[in-house]
């Protein structure tokens, strides 16, 4: 815990030229200490991060293999069929942002009563942010604390902001952090994490028999049933079920190809 200029005691750091100051000690800093970086916030936060060189405890190999539909209406689907939905708190914010920033509007630019509304905004942005990977930290998680192997879809946002309706829930997702979170994770704990292609049509797929309904590109239909093999599909779920097969196949094909 000891560098040469950054000393931790309970909730003091020492810092070079500053010496002990006080500060809210999140968790145990384990490990050799190899810098820190201070920020701070447009919220008027200091911020201490600190880099060190440490061993990840490992998790024990887990048995799941899970197929993952990033979706529209709830956060995800998995390909045993459960869903993960959006936590109620995001739109509650979302709501409170939209307020705050029209009242920001009215304002003179540069008064006092600008400035102290410009930083409730500030402060809203900072609270979803945080509530945001607090919520994809858990999950992504909890996924690879339970699987061994884990299937995702490549994101295709440029589909998918055409429809202007949707691109505001696909912003709150952030779906691109949650990807990044689960492979990294997946690596630290010895777990195969798998991408397909972005073109795989894992909508339109019936995930019993295989055939290709084009129908399915439309968004709004949520449940079909298939004409050849006669299975009822929830979208979704179907969709993460094809996830995971495909997932699967081209990770078969990989080690055979060796
Ligand atoms: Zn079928």
């Amino acid at each position: 815990m000891v560098n040469n200029n950054i000393q931790i005691r309970e909730n003091h750091i020492k810092l070079p030229k500053l010496g002990f100051v006080k500060f809210a000690n999140s968790r145990e800093v384990k490990g050799k200490i190899l810098n820190i970086t201070i920020s701070r916030t447009n919220t008027y936060k200091y911020y201490i991060s600190i880099c060190v060189d440490t061993e990840i405890e490992m998790m024990p190999r887990a048995t799941g293999e899970i197929g993952i539909d990033l979706g529209l209406k709830d956060y995800l689907v998995t390909s045993d069929g459960l869903p993960v939905p959006n936590p109620k708190y995001f739109r509650k914010y979302e709501k409170q942002l939209g307020k705050a920033q029209r009242r920001l509007s009215k304002k003179n630019k540069g008064s006092k009563n600008y400035n102290k509304e410009k930083l409730k905004v500030a402060l809203l942005h900072e609270k979803i942010a945080h509530t945001r990977r607090d919520f994809l930290h858990k999950l992504s998680t909890a996924i690879v604390a339970e699987n061994q192997t884990i299937v995702v879809e490549g994101l295709k946002p440029g589909n998918m902001i055409k429809n202007k309706r949707l691109s505001k829930s696909i912003a709150d997702a952030s779906w691109g952090i949650f990807l990044d979170m689960l492979e990294y994770k997946s690596l630290w704990y010895d777990r195969k994490y798998i991408k397909i292609h972005t073109f795989f049509p894992s909508s339109q797929l019936c995930s019993s028999c295989g055939y290709q309904n084009k129908n399915m590109k439309k968004l709004h239909i949520r449940t079909w049933e298939c004409p050849i093999c006669g299975e009822f599909h929830h979208r979704d779920e179907n969709a993460a079920k094809n996830i995971k097969a495909e997932g699967l196949r081209v990770a078969f094909k990989t080690i055979a190809d060796i």
